[in-house]
């Protein structure tokens, strides 16, 4: 198997496992339970919070446990909004977000919210300019994802925190799931700041929410005295223990994986540029985990099951509305014509890809092409 779907989730290390196994046998306890097993668990998560803290260089309260990053990004965008919305009541974000962050931003409309798309370039990218242009004096909220999950275009977001910030009453939001220990962040910038783990080869239903001491949020979920009360139901203590060891081996691993990542990236994008009818969609300056490409001659789905049968994994859109049949809106709104939106799959690498794993995809690809390749 050729697994180029590390944007969609990644496996899981060996070591994570192994921890996995012990933790949830030996620390059941509730952390929140006042007798010596359920203080020993606590002791645990906490000493996880505060080693994340220390990595992140963030305070240990600001950071909280979610089960997703679809989590944090409602937590973020609807909790910050329905706490400040006496402040004022017009919200901006990207037109390219993933779903958790599009659908937090209409589902505000009901309560009176103004939501505002922010276009972005031919690159994928929304600019200072663009956010400037946009911000108002009643504005509360930006959200900006950092990498794109289609494209891996890469967005300012350390300027276009500075421009946000410019309107005192403003906050800066940032889904930085697909840039997370692959490229440097501005986190000193962000007032909130969305991961997940299942990204970076730890476990799934373990992400974070990073959020800054003076930002006030409304819990979605009711319930007990968890998370500093935003976060309702017993604590999930062995994934939030694992944490901690998730994000020091990928932050330790940071510049091998890119180093590696990138050799396989410019590879396919020498290869590819040689096949009649390909396209290099994602922008030369794109992170290189990601690699979005199309054929003129095969759509989407035809060309994911005609990979799958040869046993290459990719995705085509984002895998979270890989269902819906329609168009990639990202390669529309970056500019893209309706075929290329409808041709496009997207190819996502971590460092376990081999330049070898590369070079049989370009061969499965022309073997596809021998096949399928009438213009359609
Ligand atoms: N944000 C981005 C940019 C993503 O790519 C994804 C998952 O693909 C998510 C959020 C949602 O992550 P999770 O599966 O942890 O909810």
């Amino acid at each position: 198997m050729i697994y180029f779907d590390n944007s969609s989730t990644t496996s899981v290390r060996t070591e994570v496992c192994r921890l996995y196994e012990q933790l949830i046998e030996t620390c059941f306890a509730n952390p929140d339970a006042m007798h010596t097993p359920g203080r020993d668990v606590e002791k645990k998560m906490e000493t996880s919070r505060l080693k994340i803290a220390q990595m992140l260089h963030v305070l240990p309260q600001e950071i909280i446990f979610t089960s997703s990053a679809s989590e944090s990004n409602s937590l973020a965008i609807i909790g910050y909004c329905l706490k400040n919305m006496h402040r004022g009541k017009h919200i901006l974000t990207s037109n390219v977000e993933h779903a958790s962050v599009a659908n937090s931003f209409s589902w505000l409309r009901q309560f009176g919210f103004e939501v505002e798309y922010l276009p972005v370039n031919s690159k994928g990218i929304v600019t200072e300019k663009t956010v400037r242009e946009h911000l108002r004096k009643d504005t509360i909220l930006v959200s900006c994802m950092h990498v794109n999950n289609e494209m891996g275009a890469i967005n300012p977001i350390d300027k276009i925190a500075d421009v946000v910030h410019e309107n005192p009453i403003c906050v800066f939001h940032s889904d930085c799931v697909q840039s997370f220990s692959k490229i440097e962040l501005p986190l000193e910038k962000l007032d909130l700041m969305t991961m997940s783990m299942h990204k970076i080869h730890g476990l799934k239903g373990s992400a974070l929410l990073i959020k800054k001491k003076k930002i006030q949020l409304l819990p979605l979920i009711q319930g007990g005295q968890q998370e500093q009360g935003l976060r309702g139901g017993t604590s999930n203590a062995p994934v939030n223990i694992i944490a901690a060891k998730t994000i020091r081996l990928a932050l330790e691993e940071q510049k091998s994986s890119y180093e590696k990542v990138y050799q396989l990236n410019q590879y396919l994008r020498n290869e590819l540029s040689k096949i009649p009818g390909a396209h290099i969609n994602s922008p030369k300056e794109a992170l290189p985990f990601i690699l979005n490409i199309s054929f003129d001659a095969i759509s989407s789905e035809v060309l994911l099951n005609a990979l799958d049968q040869k046993g290459v994994c990719v995705s085509a859109k984002s895998t979270c509305s890989s269902h819906s049949s329609h168009a990639s809106s990202t390669l529309l709104n970056m500019g893209y014509d309706e075929k290329i939106a409808t041709h496009m799959i997207r190819l996502s690498f971590d460092a376990n890809n081999t330049l070898d794993e590369g070079k049989q995809f370009i061969q499965i690809c022309k073997e596809i092409l021998d096949t399928y390749g009438l213009p359609i």
